[in-house]
């Protein structure tokens, strides 16, 4: 498997030292060689540090308790451990967790901790700041892009969550954070370098170890990385597909224009590894009066006949001025039923973090929104 990094952004600098956490063995190693490790102990040099930052998550060199004393000197003065600035945290009542990081000045990025009740739960991490796709339903999508996440921005988002958590060292029993899904903000196959090298970092069994079956890539439908991703990770798929024609499908997911459904189909039939174990996940938001009927189910089930599927239904979720409204449960559940009966699991998701509004997108643009009200406040009080 390929581990070549590309990034558009600056590796991140804190206090004007290079930060190690998230880089790559690969980026570890050379920076270590870059001051003037001996080469003949690079390797086991650089699988030292790797399984200090990755495996017990150290914030101090002088917590690397099997590097000498001045080695641990010769790397504070050139590295740092830290991690970026956390905006903001919002515990739920229903143990959803929500952060706002800034990453660099003007990067501020989401990602949500959703726990299960079972012994999981999943990291939703962004990919971009902000995004190029304009999808009706989605506030992300009214946010111009700021730009792509390198690997380290997104590798991050696991290992400040983890801080938060308390999980390390990663072979600690009863680790709750056990996935992450590219589901938050950005296209994540618009960034399918940076995304494809943070997995490889995050399934590394002597760091993180977050295994590549407990990650899952969301596509609105980027049809000619489909592939790419598959091979490059063995990611687990899911699909953002939200209508099974391709006039409604066009009105809400402009994308679908230019990757129509016939393409994107075909795409997932050929995915890397599908099969009965490792099905696609096909997300359809349900939209009141928009794709929500019978008919539409029918036609859900048509599409994805021969593909080992499942389907989440999402209740829509409303921010301000959206044009949609959420179907009735009901009509959620009576979908839910017929596409059952196909012989899809069709779970309807259950909304979380609802009195923290750790939905998609709204996170950055509700904080900004404060950050806006405070200032006029104390603009007033002036
Ligand atoms: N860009 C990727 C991943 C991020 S969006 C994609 O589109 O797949 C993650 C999921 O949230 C997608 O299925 C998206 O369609 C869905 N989503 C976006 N806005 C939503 C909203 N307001 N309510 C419910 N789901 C939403
Ligand atoms: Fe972008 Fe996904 Fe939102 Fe569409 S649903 S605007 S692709 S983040």
């Amino acid at each position: 498997m390929s581990t070549t990094l590309i990034s558009n952004a600056p590796e991140i600098k804190a206090d004007d030292k290079i930060r190690l956490p998230g880089l790559s063995r690969a980026q570890i190693s050379e920076h270590l060689a870059a001051i003037g490790i001996d080469p003949k102990k690079l390797k086991m040099r650089t699988s030292q540090v790797f399984q200090w930052i990755y495996n017990h998550g150290v914030t101090e060199f002088d917590q690397m308790s099997n590097v000498a004393k001045p080695m641990q000197v010769k790397l504070a003065e050139h590295f740092s451990l830290t991690r970026p600035e956390i905006i903001e945290r919002q515990v739920s009542v229903d143990g959803t967790r929500k952060y706002l990081v800034r990453m660099a000045p003007g990067i501020e990025v989401e990602s949500v901790f959703i726990p299960n009740v079972s012994k999981t739960g999943a990291l939703c991490v962004s990919s971009q700041v902000g995004c190029t796709l304009t999808c009706k339903f989605c506030h992300t999508g009214t946010q111009r892009l700021v730009r792509n996440l390198t690997a380290q921005e997104i590798v991050l988002q696991v290992m400040m969550t983890r801080d938060d958590l308390g999980e390390w060292p990663t072979t600690q029993e009863n680790r709750k954070l056990t996935n992450v899904v590219f589901m938050g903000m950005g296209e994540p196959l618009y960034n399918t370098d940076n995304v494809a090298a943070a997995i490889d970092i995050l399934a590394d069994d002597t760091g993180l170890a977050i295994g590549r079956r407990r990650v899952t890539v969301s596509t609105s439908g980027v049809v000619p990385d489909i592939a790419k991703i598959g091979e490059r990770t063995n990611a687990m798929l899911a699909i953002s597909l939200h209508a099974a024609n391709d006039e409604l499908r066009e009105q809400i997911m402009p994308i679908n224009r230019k990757y129509p459904l016939v393409d994107l189909m075909e795409a997932c039939r050929n995915y890397p590894g599908l099969s009965n174990a490792r099905r696609i996940t096909f997300e359809y938001v349900m939209l009141k009066g928009i794709n929500d009927s019978p008919k539409h189910a029918r036609e859900l089930i048509r599409l994805l006949e021969g593909i080992p599927a499942k389907v989440n239904l999402i209740p829509f979720n409303p921010w301000p001025d959206s044009p949609y409204e959420c179907s009735d449960w009901a009509t959620i559940e009576r979908f839910g039923v017929l596409v059952n009966k196909a012989g899809y699991a069709a779970p309807i998701r259950t909304p979380r973090g609802r009195d923290i509004l750790a939905a998609c997108g709204q996170l950055k643009s509700e904080s900004e929104k404060m950050r806006a009200s405070q200032k006029r406040k104390l603009e007033k009080e002036k």
